[in-house]
């Protein structure tokens, strides 16, 4: 193999629009647009690499794009001179530069999967292991609100092509068991529920919310509460299954996950995780677990989205719950590529690498770059 070496690192940032106005989650979060870090690696015979991480806000976990910019500066120059395709030994690099700060390692990762595809002319699925034959349902993100609105929501969704829809929660007891009965009421054969707590119930409220619930409604009941203790706590005294997200974070947590029995499957938020060779690290666990995974992102845009399919077209259809179309949720579009959404569903394109196109209009110039 001839060595191939990272020859410049640039930064962009873009501020995406919340498409749908004001985003509301529990604990009083609300979120009107996103801050997106993209990252081009060049390689010294001219092949460039692209990647995002676009945090959601600076509430959701301990992620901020200051913090994502911040850390890619730390990182950057241990990366110069390095083969982008030895993904691992890239991680490394990142380790010891900086501890922890998975998010601003993420865009950097993903942009030398991309690198990596382009040189040997494969997907970026392709390299993580090889393209199930799944057509892959994407979810719909359905903010908290008054009931009847997010019933409208899920409807207008569901006359797109959506079958899963995540249906935000983790207010009043009454009112959130209000939200999940009138999202769900419409409910037709096929479609799954997601509804996703963020961390906002405390297990008083939740149990109180589920004694309230109509019986027999079909769901599982995403992040909970925001601490472990609370969440195994509430899992003994349930049998609602569980699935754990932001509180699913790296290698050691999702071990934990699987030791304490707490969980029936992951969000796999790439950025979250720290990108796809970690992605792919936590997806092989969930596997073996005979956990449910769902891949997604902390948000983001085309290039984001690009990675979630990928990572996502690895995964056994038997064990993928969904996708996340982060792209819904952003009224800028940073790149074009062939991830075209039909009747609720998407598939990897078979182009090399990634197989986005960014608009450097829309990118505008770097705030940052480092050279050799
Ligand atoms: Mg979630």
């Amino acid at each position: 193999m001839s060595e191939l070496a990272i020859d410049k690192i640039d930064v962009f940032r873009v501020e995406l629009p919340y498409s749908g106005g004001v985003y509301t989650l529990s604990g009083g979060r609300e979120y009107r647009s996103f801050d997106a870090t993209i990252v081009r690696i060049t390689t010294d015979n001219g092949l460039e690499g692209w990647g995002e991480s676009t945090p959601f806000g600076s509430t959701y976990i301990a992620s901020h794009a200051f913090g994502v910019r911040a850390g890619i500066a730390e990182i950057a120059p241990r990366l110069l001179g390095r083969d982008p395709r030895r993904v691992d030994r890239i991680n490394d690099a990142m380790d010891q530069a900086l501890l922890g700060h998975e998010h601003a390692k993420t865009a950097l990762d993903v942009a030398c999967w991309d690198i990596f595809g382009k040189a040997v002319g494969m997907p970026v699925c392709d390299l993580l292991g090889g393209r199930t034959d799944a057509r892959m349902p994407v979810i719909s993100s359905i903010y908290m609100g008054d009931p009847e609105d997010m019933r409208r929501r899920v409807a207008e969704h569901r006359a797109r092509g959506y079958i899963g829809h995540s249906v935000k929660i983790g207010g009043d007891p009454a009112e959130d068991a209000a939200r999940i009965a009138a999202s769900l009421a419409d409910k037709r054969p096929g479609e799954f529920f997601i509804v996703d707590a963020n961390g906002g119930m405390s297990v008083e409220t939740a149990l109180r919310m589920l004694r309230l619930l109509p019986h027999g409604l079909d769901f599982v009941l995403e992040a909970p509460c925001a601490t472990w203790r609370e969440c195994l706590s509430l899992r003994r005294r349930t049998d609602v299954p569980i699935i754990f997200d932001e509180l699913a974070l790296s290698d050691a947590s999702i071990v934990q996950l699987i030791a304490d029995d707490a969980a029936e499957g992951i969000g796999l938020k790439i950025s979250k995780n720290g990108g796809l060779t970690r992605g792919r690290r936590h997806r092989d666990i969930c596997l073996a677990a005979g956990y449910t995974v769902s891949v997604q992102e902390t948000t983001g845009s085309d290039i984001a989205f690009a990675a979630i399919v990928h990572l996502g077209q690895t995964v056994p259809e038997r064990q993928l719950r969904c996708l996340l179309e982060c792209r819904d949720m952003v009224s800028l579009k940073t790149a074009d590529g062939a991830f075209g959404v039909e009747a609720g569903h998407v598939r990897a394109p078979n182009g090399p690498g990634l197989g986005v196109t960014p608009r450097l209009d829309v990118l505008g110039a770097p705030v940052a770059s480092y050279q050799r």
